[in-house]
């Protein structure tokens, strides 16, 4: 028998049950006038999400990933010059992307634990007086090691020197969890993917252009065609696709960004610093540290946890899938063996939460790791009791 836990993993995340009828559809011909019933108001919607009047979506059958090479093959031409910084995984398969592509990185080395060197960049393109870095690439937030970014710093970094680069903004595990201001920060593409604050299953890459970055699309020599932007538009200009949509999920998205902007953005960024808060008050108790360094580093959607010398991080995420079929991350790359990772994002309440902290202090205890069960729950319960909000108002 399947028995269905809720999944501790950044991504992907759990599905309330209205999106999954939702991607549940009967099949229906994309080229007649109900798909523009799905496509308007998801381009519309994920407009509002991500904070542009002025911008253009575009969806892909893909991931974000996918969404990674759209932004950097639709905007650059081989040989480009790009900054960027390297603190986790994901930042780091950017740049190797950026690199495959024929792209020039110039690329900070930076600790993990800290985010985007705003100083370092606001130096590097200061130093660029011919003005030959096309592009500048962040990741808003890193889901190696739970750290969040300031991306209106590197806006101020850009602006400061009259810097004309584009600003690339990967928001896969941010957008629609953490506050993004595509417009006030003056991002110029904003990536992210169905399966995390979406909350529906994998296959959508979604991205956010701004005018200067279509702009750019005319210029840029890298090759594309699957994700060719071009095309893509002319699709939308009559209601439909240069190939195949994935018309399910394209009606979740639809139906996601209704429930995000009922909630209310404030509202849905509220929540996950709540549940996170938490998982934080939860972490402290246990006694043991964040691999984020400072608390405005503090990811809302994922914490990496950092075990003590000599115990195998990777032992309590095993433990936890065999013995209690719970899911939680491992560390990643060179946090590998040395923390793991509570996925708090997507759909989620402070209930959820307690069980997998309930769940990691079993594992811990099993382990043998010097954690008092109901140490980390009781902390954690504290933070709710004194935050939440009546659920009859949360409906409203
Ligand atoms: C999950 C994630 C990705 C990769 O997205 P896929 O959908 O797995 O291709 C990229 N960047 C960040 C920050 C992520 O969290």
């Amino acid at each position: 028998m399947f028995m269905q836990n809720p999944i501790f993993i950044p991504g992907p995340t759990n599905m309330p049950e209205v999106l999954r009828r939702a991607v549940d559809m009967p099949t229906l011909d994309h080229r007649s006038r109900h798909f523009a019933d799905i496509l308007r108001p998801v381009l519309a919607g994920v407009k509002k999400v991500v904070k542009s009047d002025s911008a253009e979506i575009f969806v892909f059958p893909s991931s974000g990933t996918g969404g990674w090479e759209c932004a950097i093959s639709n905007t650059l031409s081989p040989g480009d010059r790009v900054l960027s910084a390297r603190y986790g995984v994901f930042s780091h398969r950017w740049i190797d992307m950026c690199r495959r592509h024929g792209l020039a990185v110039d690329v900070i080395e930076t600790p993990w634990g800290e985010g985007t060197p705003a100083d370092r960049f606001a130096e590097a393109l200061a130093a660029d007086k011919a003005h030959e870095i096309k592009a500048v690439l962040v990741t808003h937030n890193e889901t190696a090691t739970g750290v969040r970014s300031d991306i209106a710093s590197v806006r101020r970094a850009l602006d400061s020197v009259g810097h004309p680069a584009l600003l690339l903004v990967d928001g896969v595990s941010s957008i629609g969890c953490m506050d993004f201001r595509m417009a006030e920060w003056g991002v110029d593409i904003a990536i992210t993917g169905s399966q995390k604050g979406f909350m529906l299953p994998v296959g959508l890459a979604i991205l956010a252009f701004s005018p200067k970055a279509m702009e750019a699309v005319k210029s840029a020599k890298l090759p594309r065609t699957f994700f060719d932007i071009r095309d893509m538009a002319r699709g939308y200009a009559i209601n439909g696709y240069p190939y195949t949509p994935a018309v399910g999920l394209m009606n979740g998205l639809k139906l996601s960004t209704e429930m995000l902007l009922s909630e209310g953005l404030d509202n849905v960024f509220a929540r996950h610093y709540r549940i996170a808060s938490g998982v934080r008050a939860a972490v402290h108790a246990w006694g043991l540290e964040l691999c984020a360094r400072r608390e405005e580093l503090y990811s809302d959607t994922v914490s990496a946890i950092r075990t003590p010398a000599g115990f195998d991080a990777t032992s309590i995420v095993t433990h936890a899938s065999q013995k209690y079929d719970v899911a939680f991350g491992m560390g990643l790359g060179e946090l590998g063996g040395k923390a793991f990772r509570i996925g708090h994002l997507g759909a989620l309440t402070d209930v959820m939460a307690l069980a997998g902290i309930a769940t990691l202090e079993m594992c811990m205890v099993d382990l043998g790791l010097p954690v008092r069960l109901g140490s980390g729950v009781a902390a954690a319960q504290q933070a709710y009791r004194s935050s939440a909000t009546l659920a009859t108002q949360a409906a409203a």
